[in-house]
């Protein structure tokens, strides 16, 4: 096919769009259902009429082919393990007796039945369910769901394609089963899953499906050649099957390397890449192979996962160099549009001079469509939108947002002394012992108190004008009176203020960033039924007026004991946010952190002698593959030293992690040159300590000994003993005594005994040293 022939036949497409409805119509119904208020009846009519509108939506935005199979009641991965009958052996029971309430107990656990674990879906900020397979696993195909969305869109006359998650990806995310052998690899499973997916694509097939798309997002990572080669494997059995309908193997999130090849080769009927961020290097690869002759190419050029307007020009410039490689190809977004919020007319109260520059799933399918017109009919019928959207791109780049000199002089100006501190840490710890005074084994908190319902009631008050700031300070302030006169008489070393004033550890201070914008409606799924609303970094960062100054003097006047300044890292104001995309990550990073640098100065000018600056997204922004993951590293740690590193020698440093696994960061943490680190360990019996003392970690550390994920209270005796074997790892002088995390989701039941008992340990164990 030449050139123009293929530019003709051009399609526009999306993997998956925003499940929740405009109104998160969504949430309530599957709430409701939990609460018995609505009925499972009621509950799939509000699904169906959503997937309706969705696809209404989609098809009446111009779009060529509409995706099916990519609503979920809670998750895609779980939905894939009921589509190939991998229910877990703990929740057969409650899946025979009822399918809908044992799909959600997969999701959500009953009582005593654990759920499955959920954990990130590659690096966004969605969760998925982790399979659990083992060498008993049978695979049964249920192609209820798939079949019965496809029937829906075709019977609304929608031109449908059918979305699952791909066997290589779906045997790659999962784990062993509990019990077993944890040597055990699922996708030695992929012989036994094979045959089932032919059954699925059958069925699939047989109600109308002419293509189906096979993800396999697992595929942009590092690959064994094992893997790889399962990989050809797999594809050469589907692709020889009869009975089937044309295949489509979509990666995304980042270039395909390796496994490009493979799958160029194999015997089906299209590719789906992402030609987006890091991925932009598929194009290359993609020449290097000689193209897809005979096969049909989606080509991912509208970003799934940021907020910004796409750049048309450019994109079609991409679109045109692709159809020399492809025998056809058609215009789509790099991954499901899950990952952003549904439509930029629902924020109102933006500036309209700013909302011209976002594009949330609804924008996008429109520039979709646009390219795709573009494509196929040349630049003439789509001038008018070239023309708006070139001023657009225009109006950002040149805006007093987008581009702060003081912002841009001060971030150009860094060197690397400013980002390392005076003396090293042998010295400085002799300095903070002098001022602080602390007792070996020092007993300190994560920071966050209990949200009580009265906090969260001011907090709307305060929202519906009911409640003006002096009188929302004032309860804020009784909030933090309490929890200091509590820490206070539990005889805690170092207090905190409880941090009763942040609603979330990002927006709060995105709140108060210059360059940030918030949305009002901007949700996206994080898991099942809970949605954030992440914050966007817009334009350059700048810190207008000290933001936790206040609350932390305030809490520090009540107290003769050290109360710890509390702020959350770069890095993870990054992770949690929308990133620019007009500039690299690092920028963005060191314009944070030279903010958060002032906070800094100015909690160290009001007096507090500990700050803590927690990093719980470090490890979680990791790039997918290795190859990019020293660059981060390099600018993330420098980040946390930009704005930690400008404090006396006698001010002491905290960070915090909430995880026990970071062997592949060990040397990132230790690059961050904080005086104190504090992690999660309760649950994995302290062994991140022994991992630190592997390493010749040389600070100090706090590994949790009091599980906050649980509403278990530690005894004593319990907390004492995980001490105990911190103390085997790490010596007693650089030991501190805290719980895993902050205490925000716990009741103060709970929380009082538990962190009455772990002061009991340390003073225990204080005794039995002395
Ligand atoms: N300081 C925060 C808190 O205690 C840390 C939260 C986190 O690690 N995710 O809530
Ligand atoms: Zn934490």
């Amino acid at each position: 096919m030449t050139p123009k022939s293929a530019a003709a036949a051009s399609r526009s497409t999306v993997h998956g769009y925003p499940r929740q409805g405009p109104d998160r119509e969504l949430k309530k119904a599957i709430e409701g259902y939990w609460k018995g208020r609505v009925t499972a009846e009621a509950l799939r009519e509000t699904a169906e009429g959503l997937r309706r509108d969705n696809w209404r939506q989609l098809a009446g935005a111009g779009l060529g082919e509409v995706p099916t199979g990519d609503f979920s009641y809670y998750d895609h991965v779980l939905d894939t393990s009921v589509m190939v009958g991998a229910v877990p052996a703990r929740h057969r029971a409650a899946v025979e007796a009822d399918a809908l309430d044992g799909y959600f107990a997969m999701a959500r656990g009953a009582q005593d039945v654990a759920p499955l674990e959920m954990t990130k879906w590659f690096d966004t900020n969605y969760h998925y369910l982790v399979p659990e397979l083992g060498p008993d696993t049978v695979f049964r195909a249920d192609s209820a769901k798939q079949v019965g969305e496809l029937r829906e869109a075709v019977a609304l006359g929608h031109t449908a394609r059918p979305v699952l998650v791909g066997p290589v990806t779906y045997l790659l995310l999962a784990k062993p089963a509990p019990g077993v052998a944890v040597g055990f690899e699922p996708l030695t499973l992929l012989d036994r899953l094979l045959p089932v997916y032919a059954e699925v694509l059958a069925d699939l097939r047989a109600a109308g499906a002419e293509w189906v798309q096979l993800d396999e997002p697992a595929l942009v990572q590092d690959r064994t050649p094992a893997e790889l080669n399962a990989t050809a494997r797999a594809y050469r059995e589907l692709g020889a099957l009869t009975d089937r309908p044309r295949l489509l193997v979509a990666s995304y999130f980042d270039r395909l390397g390796e496994a490009l090849p493979v799958l160029a080769k194999a015997p089906v009927e299209g590719l789906a890449l992402d030609f987006t961020g890091p991925a932009a290097a598929n194009l290359r690869d993609l020449a290097a192979v000689g193209g897809l002759p005979g096969k049909r190419l989606v080509a991912g050029v509208v970003d799934g996962r940021n907020v910004w307007i796409n750049d048309l020009a450019a994109s079609l410039t991409t679109l045109a160099t692709l159809l020399g490689l492809a025998d056809r190809v058609d215009v789509s977004a790099s991954c499901s549009l899950l990952h952003v919020p549904l439509d930029t007319a629902a924020e109102r109260e933006l500036d309209p001079q700013l909302a011209r520059w976002l594009a949330f799933a609804r924008q996008k399918t429109d520039e979709v469509v646009t390219l795709a017109r573009g494509l196929a009919g040349g630049t003439g019928p789509i001038a008018a939108r070239l023309s708006a959207n070139r001023a657009d791109l225009a109006s950002r780049a040149s805006s007093a947002i987008t581009r702060d000199p003081a912002v841009r002089a001060r971030s150009a100006a860094v060197t690397a002394a400013d980002a390392r501190r005076d003396q090293p840490y042998a010295e400085r710890t002799v300095a903070q012992r002098e001022r602080l005074g602390l007792p070996l084994l020092p007993t300190t908190t994560i920071g966050s108190f209990p949200q009580t319902s009265e906090l969260r009631t001011a907090r709307a008050e305060r929202r519906a004008g009911r409640l003006d700031e002096a009188g929302y300070d004032k309860r804020i302030e009784a909030e933090i009176r309490e929890v200091i006169s509590f820490q206070e008489k539990a005889g805690i070393d170092v207090l905190v203020h409880g941090e009763p004033e942040r609603n979330d550890m990002v927006q709060y201070f995105a709140e108060q960033l210059t360059g940030y914008l918030a949305t009002g409606h901007g949700w996206v799924q994080s898991y099942g039924t809970r949605y954030v609303r992440p914050p966007i970094l817009a334009g350059d960062i700048s810190r207008p007026a000290p933001m936790t100054v206040a609350t932390t003097s305030y809490a520090q006047s009540l107290t003769g004991r050290p109360v710890k300044g509390m702020l959350t890292g770069p890095v993870t104001m990054l992770a949690w946010s929308f990133v620019r995309d007009d500039q690299p990550l690092g920028e963005t990073a060191r314009q944070v952190a030279l903010a958060l640098r002032d906070e800094v100065a100015d909690l160290e000018a009001a007096g507090t002698a500990v700050i803590q600056v927690d990093e719980p997204a470090l490890r979680e922004t990791l790039p997918l593959r290795a190859a990019d993951r020293p660059g981060y590293l390099e600018w993330a740690t420098e980040a946390f030293r930009l704005t930690t590193a400008g404090v006396r020698p006698d001010t002491q440093i905290h960070t915090h992690m909430c995880y026990a696994e970071f062997g592949d960061i060990l040397t990132a943490i230790d690059d961050l040159d904080a005086d104190v680190i504090s992690l999660e360990a309760a649950r994995s019996h302290m062994r991140v300590a022994d991992e630190l003392a592997a390493a010749g970690y040389p600070r100090e550390v706090g590994p949790g000994v009091y599980d906050i994920h649980s509403p278990r209270v530690p005894s004593a005796d319990e907390a004492a003993a995980l001490l105990g074997k911190g103390l085997e790892a790490i010596p007693a002088e650089r030991l501190w005594v805290n719980p895993d995390c902050g205490l925000k989701t716990r009741g103060w039941a709970e929380v009082r005994v538990s962190l009455e008992n772990l002061v009991a340990a340390a003073r225990a164990t204080r005794e039995r040293m002395s």
